[in-house]
């Protein structure tokens, strides 16, 4: 099914800078945004532009300490004084820098609005790609991420009595939000990731599986490093759409990083645009209300044709042969078997470790 999409977007998501040496590049927005306004889609009908809103203190203490919160704010007027034991490194992944609470707030009302527009039935989805800063802890930075705005979503939308899908597809294991709702049933968090003993933040395996009601309710695909197309697609249908069906959410709430794609200069995992086109497309298949975000993803280029891509399928418009991948790689021989064999484990391991 597709219909209205959402898609949030404001210049200032795209303004903030880590580190001049730091990988992630808020301004890779832009290109997808330009790229999407070059092809037309902002004006076919079902599109819809939506602005972003700054998050609520209430919202960002949904899951974040207030000791936590306040000492992002403290290191957002003042960076140099030293937040370390908050998870915020100068020179380590996720660095104080001016101005980091209020660009984090955005980019957290970013990913609000975009489930307030869903959850009223404005729309069918809606995507905030400036979001699904997935590593941040209830009181630790961690992993370029300062507030968790998908676990804000889910928590706000758990409050509101909603079952939710929370379905992580970013190379990295989607710990922040498995933290936040380890305990409960009412989110069910699935991340397909590449194997934690090889990429940070080196969790993630199948015994993960929650605890007390939460038993079962965090699911994890641990994939090895060169996972391609046709492995990633054969681990995706085996455990999301038959665990999605098996727990009939009211809403489902994904995490888009194109990090696992094999241009990616930070991961190990070898997929390209068709992997995408299929996962978006069975999301917008499904009858849930659906808010989508962004995430991991470090070379600009897939990220500006994946995204821009991911876009046009919530649409139900017409893909762009410019936006795929030429020639993607396929694993032969024995690297062949290798990771099929793996993709076998990581499938037993997710599936036997769900709930029943
Ligand atoms: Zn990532």
């Amino acid at each position: 099914m597709s219909g209205r999409a959402g898609f949030v977007y404001d210049r200032r998501l795209t303004e903030h800078v880590y580190r001049a040496d730091h990988p992630l590049k808020p301004e890779r927005l832009r290109d997808v945004h330009e790229t999407l306004s070059r092809l037309g889609a902002f004006d076919r009908a079902g599109a819809a532009l939506l602005a972003p809103r700054e998050a609520t203190r209430a919202e960002i203490e949904r899951i974040h300490a207030p000791d936590y919160v306040k000492a992002v704010r403290q290191a957002s007027a003042d960076p140099d004084l030293g937040f370390e034991r908050w998870g915020l490194h100068p020179h380590g992944d996720t660095p104080p820098f001016a101005g980091m609470h209020e660009a984090s707030l955005l980019t957290t009302g970013a990913t609000l609005v975009a489930m307030e527009e869903v959850m009223r039935g404005a729309l069918r989805v809606a995507v905030n790609y400036s979001g699904g800063l997935h590593h941040a802890m209830r009181a630790r930075a961690s992993g370029f991420c300062v507030y968790n705005d998908p676990a804000i979503v889910c928590g706000v939308l758990a409050d509101r009595g909603m079952r939710v899908a929370y379905v992580d597809i970013d190379a990295h294991h989607g710990d922040g939000v498995q933290a936040a709702f380890y305990d409960t049933d009412q989110v069910l968090t699935i991340s397909l990731h590449e194997d934690g003993r090889y990429l940070f933040p080196g969790t993630g395996f199948a015994h993960e599986r929650g605890t007390g009601s939460g038993a079962g309710y965090s699911v994890n695909v641990a994939l090895p490093p060169y996972t391609d197309d046709q492995a990633y697609v054969r681990a995706f249908d085996a455990v999301v759409p038959p665990l999605l069906e098996r727990y009939r959410p009211d809403v489902l709430v994904t995490q888009q990083g194109i990090d696992p794609h094999f241009a990616d200069p930070l991961t190990h995992l070898a997929i390209s645009t068709l992997t995408r086109e299929h996962c978006v497309s069975w999301f917008a298949a499904t009858p849930h209300p659906w808010v989508a975000m962004g995430g991991g993803g470090y070379d600009l280029d897939a990220v500006r044709r994946t995204w821009s891509l991911e876009y046009l399928v919530m649409l139900g418009a017409p893909v762009p042969d410019e936006l795929r991948d030429a020639d993607p790689p396929v694993a032969t021989g024995a690297r062949r078997r290798e990771i099929d064999a793996a993709v076998d484990v990581a499938i037993r391991g997710a599936l036997g470790a769900a709930f029943a």
